[in-house]
């Protein structure tokens, strides 16, 4: 694959899954459009690899449209953000709820449309990769708001690949299991944890973030052409297990 013709987006881009994927992007010659909340992040960034930067609160929904805008057009658009809470079932707030819906869900909708309708004006036959989770298909204790919306991630995923394939636009998802970025660190370094989930995972470990990266470069790439609407395990074998 020749990144260098591809202007990519990816969302997330200050830390973890998403820091890596635009680094790896960068380095094998693609043009990145890094897009996250934290200005430091985005300013580290840009001191490491040449990418444009846009800082924007994903939750504030309305202001999507607006901020991505100037960055456009672009060839391929990874949604990686994502947020959290840890709350029961039956303690499950609206408001946080309604929040990790929108990061989650609804802003990965709304950009896709933006830069859908962008493709489709032009007759752009560009790729998505929705970064989803493993919690998508499971019930994870205390992630009602997070499975939920990424569950609704991979749905969109599949409507997206349906309506859109007939305009050669591919939309996959990949579904990695515990990663360790700053997120998956803190949620996971207790061993009391940790261990029983490794014990379940064949290949044993967890994930390094440039192995989720790998994985999304693969599915914007040509060589995975005729591959649109798949929700990806990356999880060392944990869903046959
Ligand atoms: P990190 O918390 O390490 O990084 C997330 C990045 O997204 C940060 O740069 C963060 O900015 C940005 N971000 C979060 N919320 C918003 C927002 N509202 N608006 C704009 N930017 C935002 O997360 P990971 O790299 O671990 O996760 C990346 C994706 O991978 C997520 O969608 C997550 O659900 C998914 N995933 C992660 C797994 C893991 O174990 N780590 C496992 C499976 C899936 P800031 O730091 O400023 O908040």
């Amino acid at each position: 694959m020749d990144w260098t013709r591809h202007r990519v987006m990816v969302t997330g881009a200050g830390k973890g899954i998403g820091h890596a994927t635009a680094l790896m992007l960068a380095n094998r010659g693609a043009k990145v459009i890094a897009l996250s909340r934290s200005a430091a992040d985005l300013d580290e960034l840009s001191a490491k690899v040449r990418c444009e930067t846009i800082c924007v609160e994903l939750a504030e929904t309305a202001k999507i449209a607006d901020a991505i805008q100037p960055a456009l057009p672009v060839d391929m658009l990874v949604n990686c953000a994502g947020t959290t809470v840890l709350q029961s079932f039956v303690e499950s707030e609206l408001a946080e709820f309604d929040r990790v819906m929108k990061v989650n869900a609804i802003a990965p909708m709304v950009l896709s449309q933006v830069v859908v309708r962008d493709w489709l004006a032009r007759g752009v036959k560009g790729a998505i990769v929705n970064v989803s989770s493993d919690a998508a298909r499971r019930g994870v204790v205390n992630h009602t708001a997070y499975c939920a919306s990424k569950a609704a991630l991979d749905a969109m995923t599949r409507v997206m690949a349906a309506e859109l394939g007939p305009a050669g636009i591919r939309v996959n998802s990949v579904n990695p299991t515990v990663t360790l970025t700053p997120m998956g660190k803190l949620a996971w370094s207790d061993p009391s944890k940790a261990e029983p989930l490794k014990a379940r995972i064949p290949l044993s470990r967890f994930l390094d973030p440039n192995e989720v990266a790998e994985a999304i470069l693969f599915l914007l790439s040509e060589e995975a052409s005729m591959i649109t609407g798949i929700s990806l395990p990356v999880d060392g074998g944990l869903s046959i297990s």
